[in-house]
């Protein structure tokens, strides 16, 4: 379902591209494919081989870019990113890449993930001498680094991050060279694909089909990738270990047109929709899907059932975001103003309605009344993956058990809180076997926000720490 209907967004997006001489721009694109990923602010930093300049500020991709002066951010090399932050951490200090100049020479950091023990990390920087700038995990590496010494070198680099616990998928750029590395278990997406000569990074390959970039393969875990002149160098500073791969990623926060880890995102949401309607049939007149997010999977279970898909909701894309939002009264106001429900498909029928997950069950809610408020005799709720009954400590916004439904309700309470005639979720089998395609390649998932199993702790210990990105 739509995150601006919620008024919050998705993570970040990372992208970098060495070894091209309208590095800016190409940044510019990259970063309008990954602006799902984060609307709070956006920012590239480009090297001439000499120096680093930056750009970023508050607010949407096209705006921040409207005020570049491309012509001052000539480079062959650039990261850029776009932030997604929760209440209370709007500031331009956290807008990244962040920048930092030293006497040895200067590194900007662009980072997707939590890192859990940023905390007692900064504690240890901070007795040892250092100030930070910044209320965001991602300053600790930079910091790290320069206790190392030089903030360029690849053994200070892989010994920096074998200090990190977490989630991370970083692109760091010096005058002469750009880092690329994901944490140990590969939990945040990254792809490296290629541009004639050039090498470009991202978050999603949504932001290499803009360009017209080749996908060449993922960043695997625990990998340290260095690109310069000299070209592309290969690293470890972790043991190979079994993928985690978010797999709300596949559920709802990436592109449809996306691969992850070489598995296409909207084909694993309508595989998801398959499983769903294997697991959980109904009788019903029409299929219909949240747009934009669910689509995919309603097509799916569609497909299975042989019961018609149709446009049951229209998103109105013209809205933009709601920023005051005082009341309830206006809140539902909102709603109304980028959803509205089409009463020449659901009057009088009864609707098999898809999401593609529920966190706080708001949404859902709202939507179900307007089905029937639009005439829809029953509205049975499918959703398109597990239930959401643990917090996320990985970097994705769902910080708490208190503001889970799942946790909280049992899935009958959850099916009369949001008014529907019946509810049912994928199982986490059902939504592995969707995600996981080609047995030749690792395609683990992270579930833990389904299932509990977490597959990264601090010495057993789960807890956000900091201000994640
Ligand atoms: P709600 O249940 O009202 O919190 O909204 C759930 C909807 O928000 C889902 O259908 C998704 O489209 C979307 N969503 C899922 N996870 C998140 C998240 N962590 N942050 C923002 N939106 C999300
Ligand atoms: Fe993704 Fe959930 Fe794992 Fe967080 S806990 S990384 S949201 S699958």
């Amino acid at each position: 379902m739509l995150a601006e209907i919620r008024g919050l967004n998705e993570e970040c997006g990372v992208f970098g591209i060495w070894g091209h001489d309208k590095a800016a721009e190409l940044t510019y694109y990259g970063l309008h494919a990954l602006q799902h990923r984060g609307q709070e602010g956006a920012g590239v930093v480009t090297t001439n081989g000499l120096e680093l300049k930056l750009h970023k500020e508050q607010g949407l991709v096209n705006d921040v870019f409207k005020r570049v002066d491309f012509s001052k951010l000539s480079g062959h090399a650039a990261i850029g990113h776009v932030r997604y932050a929760t209440q209370g951490e709007r500031s331009i200090d956290n807008v990244q890449p962040l920048l930092f100049r030293s006497q040895t020479g200067s590194m900007a950091l662009a980072h997707n993930g939590n890192i859990m023990n940023a905390y007692e990390l900064r504690g240890e920087l901070e007795s040892a001498g250092s100030i930070l700038q910044t209320s965001s995990d991602t300053e600790v590496l930079a910091h790290l680094l320069k206790r190392n010494g030089n903030m360029d070198t690849v053994s200070g680099l892989k010994d920096a991050l074998g200090q990190l616990v977490g989630a991370y998928a970083f692109i760091i750029l010096s005058e002469t060279r750009m880092h690329v590395a994901l944490d140990p278990k590969g939990l945040r997406p990254l792809s490296i694909g290629r541009l004639g000569d050039a090498y470009v990074v991202a978050s999603e390959t949504s932001a290499f089909d803009i360009i017209g970039a080749a996908y060449e393969r993922d960043v695997l875990p625990g990998e340290l990738i260095t690109i310069s002149d000299d070209g592309l160098e290969s690293t470890r500073f972790a043991l190979p270990q079994k993928r985690a791969l978010c797999a709300m990623e596949y559920v709802y926060f990436s592109r449809p047109d996306s691969n992850l880890n070489e598995v296409n995102v909207h084909a694993s949401r309508k595989r998801m929709g398959i499983e769903l309607a294997k697991e959980a049939p109904v009788e019903a007149d029409v299929v219909t899907g949240v747009p934009d997010s669910s689509i995919s999977a309603a097509i799916g279970y569609a497909e299975q059932t042989g019961i018609p898909y149709e446009i049951g909701l229209i998103k109105n894309r013209y809205t933009g975001r709601t920023f005051i939002q005082p009341s309830q009264e206006l809140r539902e106001q909102g709603v109304k103003m980028k959803l509205s429900p089409v009463r020449a498909i659901v009057e009088g029928k009864r609707v098999i309605m898809i999401d593609d997950s529920i966190v706080r069950g708001t949404t859902c809610k709202r939507i179900v009344r307007m089905l029937k408020e639009a005439g829809a005799k029953e509205v049975h709720v499918r959703i398109a993956s597990p239930s959401i009954t643990n917090p996320c400590y990985y970097g994705i916004d769902m910080s708490t058990k208190e503001e889970l439904i799942a946790a909280n309700y049992s899935i009958d309470k959850i099916c009369e809180i949001i008014g529907a005639d019946s509810l049912a979720y994928l199982s986490s089998d059902g939504l592995e076997r969707a995600i996981v395609s080609d047995d030749s390649i690792d395609q683990g998932v992270c579930m833990a926000c389904m299932t509990g199993q977490y597959p990264v702790t601090k010495n057993g210990q789960l807890e956000i720490s900091y201000t994640k990105c």
